[in-house]
């Protein structure tokens, strides 16, 4: 069983995330449960809650086919104590959101050492910061996201998502989200058959496919190790379609959610079809 869908909009109340999810034939989805681009939102209300719950359950959509997206200005790798402070409150917040909503993932970029210190120091803050949100929070686990490496960003490499790993202390409650067009930016060749196998198994060996939770499939608008992260709709850029069709044949990704963040909204339900075809069942 796989969970195909897209990072869907949450506007007029998070409860309008499954039915959107529902309309483009998706059977997973990705969501932001707050304004992704304000530090401070208001608590959801006891009516949103429910009727999020409600509409998850009427549409099927159960806790591990759902993977919220943290706000872009969260930084939990920050050099800096108050602004890392800001970032890990802010950080915790959407955690407590998913647990209100029923969610067990939340996915989110580890970080950027910004010039400031040095990339191992930079990991280990993310690792503490994930440990800090962790001990405050009793069910939604910790999803890493891999980077395309632009700017200061950490995650660029599996070796960064493992020295993470290696540092949280609560084991069952982190794992990984790997991004299709963020690894080939990175570097990562995934466009042919040979390239994505090859990936795929220092994945294994590095991170781990216990601990992969989710993916994210978008093909890029850059070429390979260009480390830079714009997304293209499946089949439009220098990916193509070749790993995606692997992905839907192939086991290691089954039970999680694969999540589309490609830019032409009104493709998805196209590209959610397509995928759905490549599937071995
Ligand atoms: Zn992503
Ligand atoms: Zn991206």
């Amino acid at each position: 069983m796989k969970f195909i869908g897209a990072h869907v909009s949450a506007a007029g109340g998070v409860e309008n995330a499954p039915i959107r999810a529902h309309e483009i034939g998706a059977t997973g989805f990705a969501l932001f449960t707050k304004n992704q681009r304000q530090w401070k939102a208001k608590p959801l209300t006891d009516e949103s809650i429910e009727a999020f719950k409600a509409n998850c359950e009427k549409y099927g959509f159960s806790s591990d086919s759902i993977i919220p997206h943290d706000s872009y200005l969260i930084n939990l790798g920050h050099p800096e104590a108050p602004k890392l402070q800001k970032s890990r409150d802010a950080f915790l917040d959407e955690m407590q959101r998913c647990e209100q909503l029923g969610i067990k993932l939340l996915n989110f970029h580890p970080g950027s050492h910004l010039k400031k210190i040095s990339e191992k120091e930079c990991l280990s803050i993310i690792a503490e910061s994930i440990n800090v949100a962790l001990d405050q929070t009793k069910t939604v686990k910790a999803v890493i996201e891999n980077t395309a490496g632009q700017g200061t960003n950490m995650g660029f490499r599996f070796e960064h998502l493992a020295e993470i790993i290696s540092q949280v202390t609560d084991k069952d409650r982190v794992g990984v989200c790997i991004d299709t067009a963020h690894a080939f930016a990175a570097g990562y060749d995934i466009s042919t058959e040979e390239g994505f196998s090859e990936t795929f198994e220092q994945f294994g060996e590095i991170v781990g496919f216990e601990m992969l939770l989710a993916m994210h499939l978008n093909d890029s608008k850059k070429e390979l190790g260009t480390k830079v992260d714009r997304h293209e709709s499946l089949g439009d850029g220098h990916i193509g379609w070749t790993p995606f069709r692997q992905i839907m044949s192939d086991s290691r990704f089954d039970g999680i959610p694969l999540i589309l963040e490609t830019p032409n909204t009104d493709r998805w339900a196209q590209e959610i079809a397509e995928l759905k075809r490549f599937q071995s069942v």
